[in-house]
């Protein structure tokens, strides 16, 4: 069976519980893009960089926000556009954004300034065959600037107001009880009770990870992320519905994901 889409997932969350998190929050915005889709991984393949690739050190914490870029993203980089120039090649990147969401656009060196500038020119200068000649001797030849445009609108983002943990903890129903099990908190209690009535909250929440560290913190990110109550959360029209949005406008990847199923 030929994949319709083969996906470079990346996050910038190290830990062993990053990849999963970000696979199961990916597949739940897949399913609003498209209802109904078939997330068969013989057809969608979603994959993380492989373990042993150094690429990954160029992703994890802030390394990818160096300036200038180190070695290891430098392969960062070109591991991302190889996977733009292959057929079905599609990279979804999550990174924090770090900021609440009505600050999301203030900070002149806000984290997704920095995606813009550090990553995706970055990306589109290697496409266009520009600066240093490439580590990974396999490079391919470099493309138009229209064919780097075309390739560059498959890198796509997801960027959570202020943290990954903004979405997870939206999974209030599984919240409560890993609170509780840890301290008898009545300020965390009236806090996930106002999560779960108002679903644009979280994303007004400064360091939501540090305003529960003293319980679940990012402890339990993967049985959150299995918990996602991923139609409600869109509904609240913040971080999320934008990173599913962005998701949509991406015509290649709902084309891939629309194929009907022969
Ligand atoms: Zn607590």
């Amino acid at each position: 069976m030929m994949a319709r889409a083969r996906i470079l997932a990346l996050t910038e969350d190290s830990g062993s519980q990053g990849h999963p998190t970000l696979l199961k929050i990916l597949k739940e915005a897949l399913k609003i893009v498209v209802e109904g889709v078939d997330l068969n991984p013989a057809r969608i393949k979603i994959e993380p960089l492989p373990e042993n690739d150094r690429a990954r050190l160029g992703l994890r914490g802030n390394s990818w926000k160096e300036d200038p870029p180190t070695v290891d993203t430098i392969r960062l980089i070109e591991a991302i556009a190889g996977r733009l120039l292959e057929p079905a090649g599609f990279v979804v990147f999550h990174f924090d954004t770090d900021l609440v969401w009505s600050k999301r656009d203030t900070a002149p060196k806000s984290n997704r300034r920095k995606f813009e500038t550090h990553l995706r020119d970055r990306v589109r200068r290697r496409l266009l065959g520009e600066g240093a000649p490439p580590i990974n001797p396999r490079a391919r030849p470099p493309l138009t600037a229209e064919q780097a445009d075309t390739a560059l609108c498959r890198l796509l983002v997801l960027s959570p107001c202020y943290s990954m943990e903004s979405w997870l903890y939206q999974a209030t129903n599984e919240l409560r009880p890993l609170c509780q099990n840890e301290h008898d908190s009545d300020d965390h209690a009236q806090l996930i009770a106002e999560w779960s009535e108002d679903r644009a909250r979280l994303d007004e929440v400064h360091q939501p990870k540090v305003v529960m560290k003293k319980c679940v913190a990012d402890h339990h990110n993967e049985a959150l992320a299995n918990s996602f109550p991923a139609e409600e959360v869109y509904c609240a029209g913040r971080s999320f519905y934008e990173s599913v949005e962005n998701l949509r406008s991406c015509t290649a990847l709902v084309e891939a994901l629309s194929h009907p199923v022969t």
